[in-house]
């Protein structure tokens, strides 16, 4: 028998789900009788603060003693549920510890940047964001790391990056996209944040817990732009579930993307494609999120995450509850 189409959430803060542990069993109660599995909590956003204990990074000034993710955790253990440690991986911020001690690990991007990047393809910036999530994997009963912002920001022009295609014979000052050379940039850049996905793979293997990771749902543009190879990662059994991000108020384009994004899968992990109830992007009614839902199953996803989880109503909990 097939799995069960499966739902989940993603949640922009940890203190999402109440100010009380009783509060957060409350939640958790909430969206496991509307049949939700899995919920996806940020614990680090780009500002860079970390929203658990940790002695990697800053701890966020307002995470409370009771510690919220562990009794979210444990919570949704109970319901029958589980969550994943989400971290917006290479935005360092304001609050960042990493590029407060050493600056120069920063990305330097083009044009005006609204969210400060820590440069992805630095060994020295992946070696702190992997220990940020082996500390999370350590400290708590977490079923699962979740990779977001899992790309370069566009296009890196650090020292680093300079100088390693420089060795390979390419000055990336001047480089353009019509180059013919142009190519050996994005591979050395997608390798770089693969070999990152790579590393995550042996901690969650280590530790015997899932790997997820928040992706484009337009692989093609982003390869390019962002360094961002998701197939290649579905290839090497990288992942165990992938959440396209398919924010979108038109279900013809939902539907399309879901298609190609399951062809290029081809069944070598769970798909659960991800909704904008709420987003940058969209914004749904509950019958608009039913209609995507229901677009999902028919083209064979295995489930759906939802953006984001302040924005469920009880209207959309209720209808959800109903499709099973
Ligand atoms: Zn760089």
């Amino acid at each position: 028998m097939s799995k069960p189409f499966g739902f989940g959430t993603w949640a922009h803060r940890v203190y999402d789900f109440g100010d009380s542990p009783d509060a957060v069993d409350t939640s958790v109660e909430r969206l496991t009788d509307a049949g939700f599995s899995l919920i996806v909590v940020s614990v680090k956003n780009p500002p860079g603060y970390a929203d658990f204990q940790t002695d990697v990074a800053h701890v966020n000034p307002a995470y409370p003693d009771w510690d919220p993710l562990k009794v979210l955790a444990e919570s949704a253990d109970r319901h029958g549920a589980k969550v994943h440690a989400w971290m917006c991986v290479f935005p360092e911020g304001a609050n960042s510890a990493l590029l407060e001690k050493t600056p120069q690990l920063a990305a330097v991007l083009e044009g005006e940047r609204r969210i400060r990047w820590a440069c992805a393809c630095h060994p020295e910036v992946q070696a702190y964001e992997l220990a940020l999530y082996r500390s999370v994997a350590e400290r708590y009963p977490v079923h699962g790391l979740h990779l977001d912002y899992i790309r370069t920001g566009e296009h890196c022009r650090c020292e680093y990056c300079k100088a390693q295609m420089a060795a390979r014979g390419l000055d990336i000052t001047t480089l353009a996209g019509k180059d013919p050379a142009y190519g050996e940039w994005v591979n050395w850049r997608c390798d770089r944040v693969t070999a990152f996905v790579e590393q995550m793979r042996a901690l969650t293997r280590e530790k015997g817990i899932e790997l997820s990771a928040a992706v484009s749902a337009q692989i093609i543009s982003w390869l390019f732009s962002n360094a961002q190879d998701w197939a290649r990662w579905v290839e090497k059994g990288l992942l165990d579930f992938l959440f396209p991000m398919d924010y979108d108020n038109f279900a013809r384009r939902v539907d399309l993307k879901i298609r190609q994004n399951l062809a290029l899968v081809d069944g070598r992990c769970a798909v659960w494609d991800g909704l904008g109830k709420k987003s940058s992007n969209s914004e749904l009614t509950t019958e608009a999120l039913v209609e995507q839902v229901q677009t999902l199953k028919r083209a064979g996803a295995q489930g759906v995450v939802i953006f984001n989880y302040k924005a469920l109503t009880d209207a959309d909990l209720a209808a959800i509850g109903r499709m099973g």
